[in-house]
């Protein structure tokens, strides 16, 4: 039968790429949820809605028509139909996707996306984001939490930025610390532990080796 995997977790601690490579080696499907997330962001920045407006963003919020590509070896997303990979990785979408996410409206269309590509994915799927385990898909066969110290995610988080974006590490530091501090101080989408999640600290461990225990733990 289909295998469920939800892996949830604050940003730097690898979490993209375990979840893709997990959902590789296991032959499952893979969906990105914060990309999309960051998809409506970016429609609502393109199409001049005011972000810091909840009523404005409630408002506009079924307008954007998101598909999300769930191949792990190469992941994609669409918004109305346009490559929306790259612009959803830019400073101003990063620093203003708390703010659209957190607004109900959004969270409850997002929601319902994830759980009918979940349904869709006969195959098996894994779902990385925030609050998969809890909220998302609280049936999933497996839930992973993934940690990691301030200092690892904060220079986990300047390497992928490196070329991209001169962000320095202090910087880099205090915009996650920001970032985190947004998405689990509100009442609408906590990134919250599930009480059925086996917890992984990643900060000593390699990629691999986060990769190699989640997939024993699928296989269990
Ligand atoms: O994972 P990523 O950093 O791309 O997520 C971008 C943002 O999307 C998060 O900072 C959070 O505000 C939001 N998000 C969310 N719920 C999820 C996934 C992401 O609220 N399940």
């Amino acid at each position: 039968s289909a295998v469920i995997v939800a892996i949830d977790g604050p940003s730097g601690t690898g979490k993209s790429s375990t979840s893709k490579a997990v959902a590789a080696k296991l032959g499952l499907r893979y969906l990105d949820t914060g990309a999309q997330y960051r998809a409506i962001t970016w429609w609502m920045i393109t199409n001049g809605v005011d972000t810091d407006d909840p009523q404005a963003v409630a408002l506009a919020a079924g307008k954007p028509a998101i598909v999300s590509g769930t191949d792990p070896h190469a992941p994609t997303i669409t918004v109305d139909g346009v490559d929306a990979a790259a612009p959803i990785r830019t400073r101003e979408v990063t620093a203003k996707v708390s703010a659209v996410s957190a607004v109900p409206e959004v969270r409850t269309l997002i929601t319902a996306l994830q759980r009918s590509i979940a349904a869709e994915e006969t195959g098996g799927i894994v779902v990385e984001g925030r609050d998969i385990g809890t909220t998302v898909l609280p049936d999933a066969d497996l839930k992973v939490f993934l940690t990691a110290s301030a200092e690892a995610r904060a220079a986990r988080r300047s390497g992928e930025l490196r070329g991209q974006e001169a962000a320095g590490l202090a910087a880099t530091r205090e915009a996650l610390i920001k970032r985190d501090a947004a998405d689990s101080g509100r009442k609408t989408s906590p990134l919250a532990k599930a009480a059925d999640a086996v917890e992984v600290d990643t900060t000593e461990l390699t990629l691999d080796q986060v990769i190699e225990c989640i997939v024993t733990l699928v296989e269990e």
